[in-house]
């Protein structure tokens, strides 16, 4: 395996792009918006920059520069060994995107992974003609730096894909954990809870967001949950929650929060726009 698709130049493509250049693989990166594929070069290649001023780059900047192509069209990512998948969280989008794939043409070898936070692996894989080739590939934020990925393998997954699919995130020196194919996964499961409380006590009047993320910075995690969602995106976290919800026959425990959806029509989206629940110099 040795050239990666990534579709979606976002939050997560950008920092699974890094993580496989990293490791040495090629990276065709490959977006619907023109724009995006741009900014996304951009925040890549500053990314190794900071890291090569201080010191902390293995290889030269060229040789890292060189393994990154842009793709403006689909059909440029038919010859990738592995394509992951980065885009709207939604699952009519992606099952789209999977059946543009196999009607271009792409080898039956060739895997197609999701990094879905929650929508799952056997509904898309649905779609396809092969869906022996398909599994969840969930990396964390920032994909770069965090070593876990849950590897979701449905009904559908070959073991081969399974095999191929665990050395790759190995190279990548990441650590994968192999998971049911249920919504939300395992994290984003109990996730969930997690954010949805913390919207809840804001929503009653019980604390201030602020004193919320204190608190559970103080108990020990590591952000609160109200600086994680920024850090995800309001509307990625709440498209999450929305599937999880709608997976689950709507059971309450699982309902989405008004308050956030009020941050997401008020495209407060968090860090990517520089402000959300909080502001923050862009
Ligand atoms: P994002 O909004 O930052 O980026 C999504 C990108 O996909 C955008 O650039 C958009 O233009 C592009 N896109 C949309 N539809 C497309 C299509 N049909 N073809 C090609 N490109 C398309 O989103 P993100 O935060 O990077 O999330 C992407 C996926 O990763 C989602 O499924 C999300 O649930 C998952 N995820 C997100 C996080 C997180 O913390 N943000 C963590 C783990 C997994």
């Amino acid at each position: 395996m040795e050239t990666i698709g990534i579709c979606g130049a976002g939050t997560m493509g950008r920092g699974i792009a890094i993580a496989c250049m990293q490791a040495g693989y090629r990276v065709r990166l490959y977006d619907i918006r023109p724009d995006a594929l741009r900014n996304a070069e951009t925040a890549i290649m500053e990314h190794f920059q900071r890291a090569e001023a201080k010191g902390k780059l293995s290889e030269p900047l060229d040789t890292l520069r060189a393994r990154l192509e842009l793709a403006t069209t689909l059909v440029e990512l038919l010859p990738c060994d592995l394509i992951v998948e980065a885009i709207v969280e939604n699952r009519a989008a992606k099952q789209e995107l999977f059946r543009a794939l196999e009607s271009l043409g792409i080898s039956p070898r060739t895997i197609i992974a999701s990094n879905t936070s929650s929508i799952s692996i056997a509904a898309l894989a649905s779609v396809l003609h092969h869906p022996e080739r398909c599994i969840g590939l969930h990396f964390f934020n920032p994909a770069h730096i965090m070593r876990l990925v849950e590897v979701v393998r449905s009904a559908r997954t070959s073991e081969e894909t399974l095999q191929r699919a665990l050395a790759f995130v190995e190279r990548l020196g990441k650590t994968p954990v192999v998971v049911r194919d249920i919504p939300g996964f395992v994290v984003n499961r109990i996730a969930r809870n997690y954010y949805n409380e913390a919207l809840r006590l804001v929503t009653e009047g019980v604390a201030a967001l602020e004193q919320i993320d204190r608190l559970m910075r103080s108990a020990g995690f590591p952000m609160g949950p109200f600086e994680l969602m920024d850090l995800i995106g309001v509307d990625v976290n709440m498209d999450v929650t929305r599937s999880i919800y709608e997976q689950h026959f709507h059971e309450p425990r699982f309902a989405p929060s008004l308050l956030q959806q009020q941050y997401v029509d008020a495209g407060l989206l968090g860090r990517k726009v520089g402000r959300g629940f909080y502001a923050y110099d862009t």
